[in-house]
């Protein structure tokens, strides 16, 4: 058997009832440099169930525009004070030393991203280190002036949520938000040409359950690619109202009430763009539906009724620069506390930025021997963290 990484899989680890697959010892150590180990701290990051890491999510702010609903209380989070939020500099050298060992992607996420200062500016940056795909994930509202400037910036990829094509629906699950600007945004960003664009779609029961169909055909009369997304039980369960909760079989049998037969589900995310399908790069997994006398892929991200922890390859930095092995636990790694100690020690000693890398990979690397081999989100809305999602980084 193959894993998603390409490499032989065996069941090694168990949560729950669930039996995970991850990589064998022997398979992940061919991963090395030269096919070795060793102390090379160049070794490609994995976790200590082998599994490789790739991906790296970076909130840039806690901060949001919005209140949706299932994320945010009405009145907000407790904001962070802006110096304990990572400058640009200090996410660039984390990037810059994780792309060392293996990280090839990278998504700018929050909160909401497009709050944060200057973000043009920090696309630049993180385009000139050589990433495969920097990719945003935005809620839209400032897409219409920001869209085209990303572009040229540097980004390849854009993710938006648009959980209603309702005006009314939307203002009620934003609490703040204006569907026509966001709808604005979205023609922005098809004429700024991205590589592709995907609409995130938080599917809810008594809420959008019956426009799963609408935001499909609507995506797909405009090449953005439809994901539906599982409601996931975060800050304690506390914005998470079972009821409301529609697990991807439903959301699969609306689909197929709406298309007719889906075709066979994978998680190669980009044939219709024409570029090479990204196996296992994000969470979701796509299915194929007809339309308009062609096939189209929906994705579906649904964490809590068919979790994908064994292919797992992301990690997330906090907007203070504490690296999430996993967005359902709280515990985090404190990369910031490298940068700043850093900082405090070179007016006494030297230390080299390529010191600080090392320090920086090694901290992970230790780290991330403690990723979990998987979550308990279950759909009574049980088993996340006590943090909120822009407190992690979503
Ligand atoms: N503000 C940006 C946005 O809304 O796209 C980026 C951050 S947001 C936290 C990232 C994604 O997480 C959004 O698609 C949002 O719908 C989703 N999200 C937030 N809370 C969630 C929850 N409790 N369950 C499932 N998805 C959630
Ligand atoms: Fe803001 Fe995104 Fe959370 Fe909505 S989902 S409150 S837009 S961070």
């Amino acid at each position: 058997m193959k894993s998603a990484a390409g490499g032989a899989v065996a069941p090694v680890a168990t949560l729950g009832n669930r039996r995970l697959k991850v990589l064998q010892p022997e398979a992940a150590r061919s991963l090395g440099p030269a096919g070795t180990l060793g102390p090379d701290p160049l070794t490609p990051l994995t976790d200590g169930l082998q599994r490789p890491i790739s991906y790296l999510r970076i909130s840039l702010t806690d901060r949001c525009n919005y209140r949706c609903t299932y994320c945010m209380p009405e009145g907000g989070v407790d904001i962070l004070p802006r110096d304990e939020i990572l400058s640009f500099e200090e996410i660039e050298a984390i990037v810059a030393a994780l792309t060392q060992v293996g990280v090839r992607r990278v998504r700018l996420t929050g909160g909401e991203p497009t709050v944060r200062k200057d973000l043009l500016q920090l696309v630049q940056r993180l385009g000139r280190l050589g990433l495969e795909d920097l990719s945003l994930s935005t809620n839209g509202e400032r897409l219409g002036e920001l869209a085209r400037p990303l572009r040229a910036a540097g980004l390849d990829r854009l993710n938006v949520s648009l959980d209603t094509l309702s005006a009314e629906r939307f203002r009620a699950v934003t609490r703040r938000g204006n569907l026509d600007a966001v709808l604005a945004g979205l023609d922005a960003a098809r004429a700024a040409g991205f590589r592709h664009t995907k609409l995130n779609t938080v599917a809810m029961r008594g809420f959008n359950d019956d426009e799963l169909g609408a935001v499909c055909r609507y995506a797909f009369e405009r090449d953005f690619i439809p994901r539906f997304i599982e409601l996931m039980p975060m800050a304690a369960g506390s914005l998470f109202y079972p009821g409301t909760f529609l697990p991807a079989a439903e959301i699969r049998a609306r689909l197929q009430a709406e298309f007719g037969e889906l075709g066979p589900s994978t998680t190669a995310a980009l044939p219709e763009s024409g570029a090479a399908a990204l196996p296992g790069v994000g969470p979701a997994r796509y299915t194929e539906v007809r339309f308009a006398g062609q096939v189209r892929r929906v994705g579906l991200i649904s964490a809590v009724t068919e979790p994908f922890c064994d292919t797992c390859n992301r990690i997330r930095l906090s907007a203070t620069g504490q690296l999430h092995a996993c967005l359902a636990y709280d515990d985090a790694i404190d990369l910031r506390s490298v940068l700043r100690a850093a900082t405090a020690a070179a007016t006494t000693a030297a230390t080299t930025p390529k010191d600080q890398q090392s320090r920086l990979v090694a901290l992970a690397r230790a780290g991330l021997q403690q990723k979990r081999p998987g979550h308990e989100f279950t759909p009574a809305g049980c088993g996340g963290p006590q943090k909120h999602m822009v407190s992690i980084g979503g």
